[in-house]
């Protein structure tokens, strides 16, 4: 949907692909990357690699700072003005969706001794969550009227199509619809006024590991559960009240229940899983013209996240695979997502 532009600038939709690093730098690659936009995928047969042509293709030496320049910082702007809009990391458990929303695997960080990230740990290394938060802070402490805005965050999970609340876990949260339908919200969803950056890091951290692990086949620590971190600027003038909101979700592994060998409540998890995905297909699908009528109520994830999929909002999917040849399926499946959703 991107033409002209590097970034999401004023288009409606974004759809980037971003190839993680490869652990072996030996191993056959199925991912030929050719220029800032397209790739060639080889799908391991005698057939002539496929093409593949995205908004924005990010290479496995892409920084954090070049996927946050060109898929999320331009939406601060629209959300400090009162718009909502939403950035989703698609892919298989292990193509990097939590590196890019998060940051470097803290278990691997290591600082095992303390709770408290170090004082050195590289703001460049920080996932889009933490540097957004960290922009929309700049612009209110650099505003004429600091106190006039006031932001907070909520972190839940949609796991087995169930919501819960991330930062205070618990029993499984309800939503609610205001009775024209407009708005939906979670029902004691706890709304953490952030006080600073530092603090928003470790709120973070702790809501990811309250998140659902479900040892599978193909993964010990894969994702089964949809991590949605929604930050809420409101700003108080004498011209009215403006509510924006950025949401920013890390999707559960994206894999078919067929690779990871999934019985019983696994295969219902994979079920629920890729319903939402599905739901949410087909939402950007819409967005981007391909679809007139937009079902949103077809899964939780898509009626927690109407407000910004309609509208003037604007939508980011950043699809990430891994480019060994091991991987080749899920890297195909996804960028056969990513295709569609553009
Ligand atoms: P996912 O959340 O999709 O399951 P992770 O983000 O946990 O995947 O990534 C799997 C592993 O690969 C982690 O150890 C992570 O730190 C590493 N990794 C992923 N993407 C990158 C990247 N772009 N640069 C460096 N390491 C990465
Ligand atoms: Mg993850």
């Amino acid at each position: 949907s991107l033409t002209m532009t590097q970034s999401i600038g004023e288009e409606r939709l974004m759809v980037a692909v971003r190839v993680r690093p490869t652990a072996n730098a030996k191993e056959e690659k199925c991912i030929q990357i050719l220029s800032k936009k397209s790739l060639y995928f080889d799908d391991g047969s005698k057939n002539k690699p496929k093409k593949y042509v995205y908004d924005y293709v990010f290479d496995e030496d892409s920084t954090q700072d070049e996927v946050y320049q060109t898929t999320t910082s331009p939406l601060i702007k629209d959300v400090l003005q009162g718009l909502s809009a939403a950035v989703f990391a698609y892919g298989a458990t292990g193509s990097g969706k939590t590196h890019t929303m998060l940051g470097p695997n803290p278990k691997k960080a290591a600082t095992p001794s303390s709770e408290l990230p170090p004082k050195t740990t590289s703001k460049q290394g920080d996932g889009l969550m933490v540097k957004a938060i960290d922009e929309i802070f700049r612009y209110v402490d650099e505003s004429e009227n600091p106190s006039d805005f006031k932001v907070s965050i909520s972190y839940l999970e949609i796991y087995n199509e169930l919501i819960r609340d991330l930062l205070n876990p618990g029993s499984p949260l309800e939503l609610r619809e205001d009775n024209r339908g407009q708005r939906i919200t979670v029902a004691g969803l706890s709304e953490i006024t952030a006080i600073s950056r530092q603090e928003v890091i470790q709120l973070l951290l702790k809501g990811n590991k309250a998140r659902t692990m479900e040892p599978t086949a193909a993964n010990q620590t894969s994702s089964r559960s949809h991590a949605l971190l929604s930050v809420s600027v409101i700003h108080r003038s004498p011209l009215g009240t403006k509510l924006g909101r950025l949401f920013l979700t890390d999707l559960a592994g994206s894999e078919r229940a067929k690779k990871t060998k999934n019985r019983g409540k696994r295969l219902q998890e994979g079920a629920h899983i890729n319903r939402s995905l599905l739901a949410l297909g087909n939402c950007i699908n819409a967005l981007s013209g391909g679809a007139k009528y937009v079902n949103y109520r077809d899964s939780k994830l898509t009626r927690l996240l109407k407000e910004a999929l309609s509208g003037r909002c604007k939508t980011v999917m950043i699809a990430h695979v891994s480019p060994e040849g091991q991987h080749r399926d899920e890297t195909k499946n996804t960028l056969v997502y990513a295709d569609r959703a553009n």
